[in-house]
């Protein structure tokens, strides 16, 4: 009982940690599938911010050339020293930023000082500025023309730099700069149109200066390293705007570009029930030191990880309930067959022993109304069968005759012959007598050397003819004993039944005394004593 019990603890167990295994591999599976799934829609979405954010730059990239081949320009730097011209130039600059819809553009000599700009009548005007620090002022001196990503120093709005060198005959004369804002991050609003994820773009340090959220602007994606944070100090670049680090853990890291990470949404609630979980892949942005970084939420992967596991556990499940009705409804019928089987042969092995037992007492009935030595019936049989006849006997018209034989002098033939030969010649009587009997007549051997007859619906002057047929033949035909031919005689007592007489015993009694009768008138003769 209690084994059984353990037995079934243990069946269960096993099942539960099987259900447990395949929704662990399901639930793994799928949320893998859903990784590689977010991972390409967070790749196209890094191709098309980048895409975007370089658009402007393209289309720009022939106006510091034209601006610096122009005559006018040229003609500035030589005369940065009159009013008059700067004045001018100024103008000049301010018409094409309104034309051309740009942030600023302006113009350096050749130690980066700005002689003339787009903005000079703003409070941040760049006049008396020196960006000879910037890259793109060195590379445009260097190499003819410079591009490059930056912040405003003093406005704080990003954007692209696309600077061209200004040359008389060889001579640097100064470098004209064209900045394209991307302070509204609408072209980026496009591109996310009917996507869920969010998208930063970092600067070198790891500040997001563009985001979609915007809460998440002017924050490190990541703490700041010691040298970051002394480097951000020193350059003032966010002294005002700058927030803490992005309330963001990292749970697994996929490499430098990739990772999934707990966001939460805002510092006010540090419950982790407001956390978002995004796989978060990042890219350079050609051309620049800035990262373009894209958020794509984890919860759809997870709720159909999580439904795909189910639903598989509840596959599994049903599985095994229908293998275990199978194999339990199999070994159900296995037994009711082998109980059938088990039956059948029981019942075979009674219906044998029955069969045996009916022969058996059929040859117990036959021994035992039989006579071994004749196979005559015995005289129990006699009596009880003709007793029956005699009870069946109402009417005095119906007439039932006794006869009985024996044999005259048989002690000699022992004495002569020998007890077998004496036996031997009870037998070849008992056929003689049987080859006279009709189907109704009934023999046996009374006892000794005599025998008895009935005979039904026969009267004693029939008996008598039966009987004085059975002595003439006895007595005509010698009986062949090993070779010896033995003649003999019978002597024959006839009776009848009487309907006075209460039981067969009297006629029989009768029929004796007929046949004593026979033997004392001289034997080999019948005597009738109705
Ligand atoms: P009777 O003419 O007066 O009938 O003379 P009997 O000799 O035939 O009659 P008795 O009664 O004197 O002898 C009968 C003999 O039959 C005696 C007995 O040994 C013999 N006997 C009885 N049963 C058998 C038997 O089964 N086999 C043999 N061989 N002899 C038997
Ligand atoms: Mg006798
Ligand atoms: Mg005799």
């Amino acid at each position: 009982m209690a084994s059984k019990l353990i037995n079934s603890l243990r069946n269960a167990l096993i099942v539960i940690l099987a259900m447990a295994c395949v929704g662990y591999l399901a639930y793994s599976w799928s949320h893998q599938r859903g990784i590689e799934n977010l991972r390409h829609e967070a790749d196209t979405r890094l191709s098309i911010v980048s895409a975007v954010l370089q658009g402007p730059a393209d289309k720009y990239s022939y106006l510091p050339g034209m601006i610096a081949d122009h005559p006018a320009t040229i003609r500035t730097l030589l005369g940065k020293n009159d009013p008059d011209v700067i004045r001018a130039a100024n103008l000049f600059l301010q018409q094409l930023n309104i034309d051309t819809q740009l942030a600023v553009i302006y113009l350096m000599d050749a130690s980066g000082l700005t002689v003339a700009t787009s903005n000079w009548q703003e409070k941040t005007s760049f006049l008396g500025q020196n960006y000879s620090f910037r890259p793109y002022f060195q590379d445009a001196v260097k190499d003819g023309s410079g591009k490059f990503y930056a912040m405003g120093t003093i406005s704080l709005i990003p954007g692209y730099y696309l600077s061209s060198v200004v040359k008389k005959d060889d001579e640097v004369l100064g470098v004209i700069v064209i900045k394209i804002a991307m302070d509204n991050f609408d072209n980026l609003n496009r591109a996310q149109e009917r996507s869920l994820s969010e998208v930063t773009v970092t600067d070198e340090n790891g500040i997001a200066f563009l985001s979609t959220v915007d809460d998440w602007k002017y924050r490190p994606i990541a703490t700041l390293t010691d040298d970051a944070e002394r480097k951000v100090k020193s350059t003032r670049q966010y002294e005002r705007v700058l927030k803490a680090p992005l309330p963001a853990t990292v749970e697994t890291s996929f490499g430098p570009n990739e990772r999934i990470v707990n966001v939460r949404l805002s510092d006010d609630r540090p419950d982790e029930r407001h956390q978002v979980q995004y796989l978060a892949r990042s890219g350079q942005l050609p051309g620049s030191l800035w990262m373009v970084n894209v958020f794509v939420p984890m919860k759809p992967v997870n709720l159909v990880a999580i439904r795909i596991a189910m639903l598989t556990v509840a596959m599994f499940g049903f599985l095994l309930l229908a293998v275990m009705y199978l194999l339990e409804t199999r070994s159900r019928i296995h037994e009711r067959e082998r109980s059938r089987l088990a039956l059948q042969v029981a019942h075979d092995a009674l219906e044998y022993k029955h069969k045996e037992l009916e022969t058996l007492s059929e040859e117990m009935r036959i021994v035992s109304i039989t006579d071994s030595l004749t196979g005559a019936y015995n005289r129990r049989y006699f009596l009880d069968v003709v007793g029956k006849l005699a009870d069946d006997i109402h009417h005095a018209d119906c007439a039932l005759s006794i006869m009985m034989i024996d044999v005259d002098y048989f002690k000699r033939i022992n004495d002569v012959y020998g007890h077998p030969t004496g036996d031997k010649v009870l037998q070849l009587l008992t056929s003689a007598c049987k080859d006279i009997l009709r189907a109704d007549d009934v023999f046996a051997r009374f006892g000794g050397e005599e025998f008895i007859m009935a005979f039904p619906a026969t009267d004693e002057h029939a008996a008598q003819q039966i009987a004085e047929r059975l002595r003439t033949s006895i007595m005509a035909r010698p009986f062949e004993v090993n070779g010896q031919m033995l003649s003999l005689t019978v002597s024959c007592g006839i009776s009848r039944y009487r309907l006075t007489e209460e039981t067969i015993d009297e006629t029989i009694k009768r029929a004796d005394e007929a046949l004593y009768e026979a033997k004392s008138n001289g034997r080999n003769q019948v005597v009738v004593r109705v």
